[in-house]
C-alpha cells in the first residue's frame, strides 16, 4: 500500500486553552476560521480555569497545562474564571506571572461596521502595558487597624523592557511615535522611573518620536483626541485603566484583543471575560479573540494568513450579516455558528474601508534570566523613617519622638501624616489618623552600615510608640533615594 505522502510544511503547535463559559465556543469558533484559512498549526488542548480549581488545584492551572505552554511557547487563551469561594488567585495572573509574560498588548483599531462615538476618526494605535510589576505585586499590610498600605514596585529593567517592547512594537508595525505616559510629577522615584528611562532608551530610536504625557491627561486625551496615539507605554496600573478606556474607544471589551509576550512564551486572549450569562447558548461573539489569534499568527511569522483573517473578518463586520447580538442592531442578532460560516465565506476578501498596515516580526531583545543588578558608585546612608501608630497629637508626638533621639546617632527631622508634614509646623488642615512617619536624619555619617545606631533608636522610640516599620534614606551617586515630606 502507498505511503501516504508526508506533510512538509511544517505546524506550529500552539497550546490552547479553551477556559470557562464563552471560552470553549470563541476558541471553536476560532480554531474553525483559522483551519479554513489555512493557518499551518498544530492545537495542544490544555486545562485551566474553574475546572482545574474544582480538581484542588489552587493555581487554576494544572502542571500538564504548565508544560505545554512552556513546551511550545505560544498560547491561545479563552477567559478563565476566578471562582469566588474556592481556589484563590486569578489563574490568568499566575500564568502571566510563571511565564513572566511583562509585555501586555492591546492594539485599539477602529473596526469597520462597529459603531461608536468615534467612529470615522480613524482610531489606531496600541497600549504596551508593563504587566507584572507595579501595585501588582500585591505586597500588602495593615499598618494600623485603619490604615493600608500596598508597595507599589518599578524596577529600571522592568521599565526598560516595557520600554524597549514598545519601541520594537512600533518599528514592527511602521508606527512613528511612542508615548510614554506616566504619573511622574506626583510619584517622582517609581513613576519617575519609567519617564526617565523612557527618555534614555528612546534616544536610541531616532526614527521614532518620543513624547512624555502625564497619565491623566492622556486619559483625557484619550476621549478627546484618540487619533493623536500611535504606541503609549505605561506602568502595570496605569496601562491596566487606560487599556480599558481605550476599548470603549472602538467598540468596547468584546470585540478587544490581547497579547502577553515574555521573553520564553506569548500568550494571546480576548480581553472579555466567560460571559456566564451567555455560555452554552451559541450567541457568543468570537471577533476578540479571533483578532487575537491574527496577533499570534503574526507572532509566529505567518503574516499572509494573519491578514486574510483580518480581512475576512472586517469584510464581515462591514456588511453587518450574520452578526452576533453584542455587535448586531437590535433584535438582529444571529448565532456563533452564523457569523462563523459568514467569516469563512468571506476569506480572500480585502476590505476597502480599513488601511493597510505592513507588518513584522516585533524584534524582542532577549534578557538574561538572572536578577538584574545595578550598582550604585556611591552610597551613603543619611538617615531613616520611622512608621509610628498613635493616636496623639502631632506636638505631643513631636516632642516625645524628639526626647527618644536625644542621646542617640540621630536628629528628629519632621513628622508626616499621609505624605503632609505636621510637624514641626502643622500645615494647612491636614487631616490626622494614627499612622505617622517620622524622619531622623544621622548627625553625622555612621562609621559602619548603620545598623547598631537604628537598632537603638528603635528602642528607644518603642517605649513610648508603636513603631511598623522603618525604611532607610539613601543616597546613591550623590543623589537623594527618598521622596521629600
Ligand atoms: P465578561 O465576561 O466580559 O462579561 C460582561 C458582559 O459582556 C457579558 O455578560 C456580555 O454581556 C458581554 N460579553 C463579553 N464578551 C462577550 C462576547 N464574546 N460575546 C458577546 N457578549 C460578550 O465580564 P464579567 O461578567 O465581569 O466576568 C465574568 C467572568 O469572567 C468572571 O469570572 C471574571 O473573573 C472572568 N474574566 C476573565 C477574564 C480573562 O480570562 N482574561 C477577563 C475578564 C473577566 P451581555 O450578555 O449582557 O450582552
Amino acid at each position: 500500500m502507498d505511503a501516504t505522502p508526508a506533510d512538509t510544511t511544517a505546524r506550529t503547535r500552539v497550546t490552547a486553552i479553551a477556559g470557562d463559559g464563552i471560552g470553549p465556543e470563541v476558541m471553536r469558533a476560532t480554531q474553525q476560521i483559522l483551519a479554513a484559512a489555512g493557518a499551518r498549526l498544530e492545537w495542544e488542548e490544555a486545562l485551566a480555569g474553574a475546572e482545574a480549581f474544582r480538581k484542588g488545584i489552587s493555581s487554576g492551572a494544572p502542571q500538564e497545562t504548565l508544560d505545554s505552554i512552556a513546551r511550545n511557547g505560544v498560547a491561545l487563551k479563552g477567559p478563565l474564571e476566578t471562582p469566588v469561594g474556592y481556589g484563590e488567585k486569578s489563574a490568568n495572573v499566575t500564568l502571566r506571572k510563571i511565564f513572566e509574560m511583562y509585555g501586555n498588548i492591546r492594539p485599539v483599531r477602529e473596526l469597520p461596521g462597529i459603531r461608536t462615538p468615534f467612529t470615522g476618526r480613524g482610531i489606531d494605535f496600541v497600549v504596551v502595558r508593563e504587566n507584572v510589576e507595579d501595585v501588582y505585586a500585591g505586597v500588602e499590610h495593615m499598618q494600623t487597624p485603619g490604615v493600608a498600605q500596598t508597595l507599589k514596585l518599578i524596577t529600571e529593567v522592568g521599565c526598560e523592557r516595557i520600554v524597549r517592547l514598545a519601541a520594537a512594537l512600533a518599528q514592527a508595525e511602521g508606527r512613528k511615535k511612542v508615548t510614554v505616559s506616566t504619573k511622574a510629577n506626583i510619584m517622582k522615584l517609581t513613576e519617575g522611573m519609567m519617564k526617565r528611562v523612557g527618555e534614555q532608551v528612546l534616544k536610541e530610536y531616532p526614527d521614532l518620536v518620543h513624547e512624555h504625557m502625564i497619565v491623566d491627561n492622556c486619559a483625557h486625551q484619550m476621549v478627546i483626541r484618540p487619533e493623536q496615539f500611535d504606541v503609549t507605554v505605561m506602568t502595570n496600573m496605569n496601562g491596566d485603566i487606560l487599556s480599558d478606556l481605550a476599548a470603549g474607544l472602538v467598540g468596547g471589551l468584546g470585540v478587544a484583543p490581547s497579547a502577553n509576550l515574555g521573553d520564553q512564551v506569548a500568550m494571546f486572549e480576548a480581553v472579555h471575560g466567560s460571559a456566564p450569562q451567555i455560555a452554552g447558548k451559541g450567541l457568543a461573539n468570537p471577533t476578540a479573540l479571533l483578532l487575537s489569534a491574527v496577533m499570534m499568527l503574526r507572532h509566529i511569522g505567518d503574516f499572509a494568513t494573519a491578514s486574510t483573517v483580518e480581512h475576512a473578518l472586517y469584510v464581515t463586520l462591514e456588511e453587518g450579516k450574520d452578526l452576533t447580538g453584542d455587535i448586531a442592531p437590535a433584535g438582529q442578532g444571529g448565532s456563533t455558528g452564523a457569523f462563523v460560516d459568514r467569516v469563512i465565506a468571506n476569506l480572500g476578501r480585502q476590505s476597502e474601508k480599513v488601511p493597510v498596515r505592513e507588518y513584522r516580526s516585533i524584534a524582542m531583545k532577549k534578557w538574561p534570566a538572572i536578577t538584574w543588578y545595578r550598582a550604585a558608585t556611591t552610597r551613603e546612608l543619611v538617615g531613616v523613617d520611622v512608621f509610628v501608630e498613635s493616636e496623639r497629637d502631632p506636638r505631643a508626638i513631636g516632642i516625645t519622638l524628639a526626647a527618644a533621639a536625644e542621646g542617640s546617632a540621630f536628629t528628629l527631622e519632621m513628622i508626616s501624616s499621609r505624605g503632609a508634614q505636621v510637624w514641626p509646623d502643622l500645615g494647612g488642615n491636614t487631616f490626622l489618623v494614627d499612622h505617622f512617619r517620622a524622619r531622623f536624619m544621622f548627625k553625622e555619617p555612621p562609621k559602619g552600615n548603620g545598623i547598631a545606631e537604628i537598632t537603638d533608636l528603635l528602642q528607644r522610640i518603642g517605649r513610648q510608640h508603636n513603631w511598623m516599620h522603618i525604611e532607610k534614606l539613601q543616597r546613591f551617586d550623590g543623589a537623594d533615594a527618598y521622596s521629600k515630606a
